[in-house]
Formats: structure tokens, sequence, C-alpha cells
């Protein structure tokens, strides 16, 4: 790990202020923290969101449940609020990694990062979820750009996430073993404007799923997607998994995820 300066501000105004070109925010840790000891990153100052009390917590408000950015994992595994409202957001969480990773993971470093495996972005994506941020609202489809490569500008911050409130929804996963990451993971919202798939962990960053889309809009049952292919091309390859063994599962757990949805 390189040297850098550290703050820890109690406010987003003093946040947004305090990170410059080479700084970066901090939130859980659980993914930078990693990048910046093996020297694959390097600050001039780390900006600790920890202390701001108002990037934190969950509500539900009408139609909508907001969850602010430096909401853990394991808060939103845990919320009443989440699992009567969203269970399937509530399931997703609580199958993050492990118990520390879900302990320090939070909603808004995890889609900051977009990692291509990370649960989060099928949630945002199905859902049609808004990401809030300390000059704008991004609408989640907008926000994912490519492998690691989101909306955000440099020093832009991330304050909240607002899903509204599907009529069903279920998400499925194959995690890798080890890590708990998707290898496929797909996220399944039924709303009153038609069914969303998103799918995780199959290509460089959430895509959705089309074809799985307007077969369920008209019959809503996991056998609908059970044949429905995916073409393999563009999808990741890796000593996990290969890209048409992805193609394949992303059948598999959307099926899931409808069943769970039901
Ligand atoms: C062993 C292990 C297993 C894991 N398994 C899974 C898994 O199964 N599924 C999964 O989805 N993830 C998994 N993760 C990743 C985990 O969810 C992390 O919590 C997440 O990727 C990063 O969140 P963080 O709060 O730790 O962010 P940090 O590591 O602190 O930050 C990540 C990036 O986001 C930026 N950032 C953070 N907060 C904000 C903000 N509010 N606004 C703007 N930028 C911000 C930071 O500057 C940094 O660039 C795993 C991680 C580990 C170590």
């Amino acid at each position: 790990m390189y040297s850098f300066e550290y703050e820890r501000p109690k406010g987003i105004s003093e946040a947004v202020g305090a990170v410059g070109e080479d700084d970066k925010f901090l939130a859980g840790g659980q993914s930078f923290l990693p990048t910046l000891k093996l020297r694959l990153a390097q600050v001039d100052k780390l900006v600790d969101l920890g202390s701001i009390a108002e990037l934190k917590g969950i509500t539900v408000s009408g139609n909508e449940v907001s969850i602010g950015a430096m909401t853990t994992h394991a808060t939103v595994a845990s919320s009443a609020d989440v699992k009567s409202s969203i269970p399937a957001l509530a399931h997703l969480a609580a199958h993050i990694g492990d118990a520390q990773v879900r302990n320090r993971g939070t909603i808004g470093g995890s889609i900051a990062n977009n990692d291509p495996a990370a649960d989060y972005p099928s949630a945002l994506v199905a859902l049609g979820a808004t990401v809030h941020t300390n000059n704008r609202t991004i609408a989640a489809e907008d926000f994912f750009v490519d492998l690691f490569e989101t909306a955000l500008e440099e020093g832009e911050l991330i304050t909240k996430v607002t899903f509204p409130i599907a009529e069903k929804a279920g998400y499925a996963k194959f995690p890798n073993p080890a890590s708990r990451f998707a290898l496929v993971g797909v996220f399944v919202a039924k709303t009153a404007s038609g069914v969303r798939v998103a799918v995780t962990g199959a290509g460089p960053s959430v895509f959705r799923q089309g074809d799985m889309e307007a077969a369920l809009d008209s019959n809503f049952s996991p056998d609908a997607v059970k044949g429905i292919k995916t073409d393999a091309s563009g999808l990741n390859s890796d000593i996990h998994a290969s890209a048409e063994y992805r193609a394949h599962l992303i059948s598999v757990m959307a099926s899931r995820a409808v069943a769970a949805a039901s």
C-alpha cells in the first residue's frame, strides 16, 4: 500500500468538498482496500464516508423504498421494511459474500464499483431503481456503463438508491463457492409496466434479457423461460465458467427467480 492522507467528514457537502482529483471515497473498504493493499491503485487521500449519518438508513414511503448509500448489506438483509416491501432485495443482500463482507460492505460502494459479478446491479436494473448523487439522479439502466465503469463523474457522491416496489420480484444466483460472487445472477421483477429481467455475472456489466421479458409478460411462470437460450458470444469466460455454461445458467437462474417471485 502506498501512503495517503485520511479524512473523515461528517456531512455530504464536506465530503464532496474534500475529495480532489487524485482522491477517493471510502465506504466499507471491502473492494477498495484490497486494491490499495495490492498497489493496484494509488490515492492522495481517502475520504471516509463512515461518519455521515444522512447516508445511512432505509425508509419506505408510498410505493418506494429508499436506501442510503452507506447502508450495509447486513442492514438491508435484516430490514423488516425491505423484507415486507421487496423481499427479493433482502434475500439478495443476505447472500452477498460472508458475514464480514455483509457487515462492512455498502450498497453505494457496491454499485460505484460495478464489479461484473456483483449482485445489486441486477436488482437496480430489474426494479427500475434510481441512483441519487450529490447533484443529480441517474436511472439504473444508464448508471451501469461497462466493466467496473459507471456514469459517475470524478468526485460525484452516491447519496441513496430508490426502488419502486414491484408487484412481484425474485432473485436467484449461482454463486462462486469461494467468494459467493455471482457466476450468474438473475433478478426478475413484475411491474405495472411489464416484466423486467436483469442478468449479472454473465457479461462485462449487467444486462436485460428481452426474450425472457416478452415470454414472462404473457406467461409469468418458471416454465416460460426454461427453454429460452441466451447467445453466449460476448459473455464472460474464465477459470470459473465458460461463456456457454454461463448462457445455460441464465435460463436456469431465471426460472428459479420466477419461481421465487411467485
Ligand atoms: C470476500 C468477498 C466476497 C464478496 N462477495 C460478494 C458477493 O457475493 N456479491 C457482491 O455483490 N459483492 C461481493 N463482494 C463485494 C462487496 O459487496 C463490497 O461491499 C462492495 O463491492 C464494495 O462496497 P464497499 O462499501 O466495501 O465499498 P469500498 O470498497 O469502500 O469502495 C468501492 C468503490 O466505490 C467507491 N464508493 C464507495 N461509496 C461511494 C459513494 N457513496 N459514492 C461514490 N463512490 C463510492 C469507492 O471510492 C471505491 O472506488 C465481496 C467482497 C469480498 C471481499
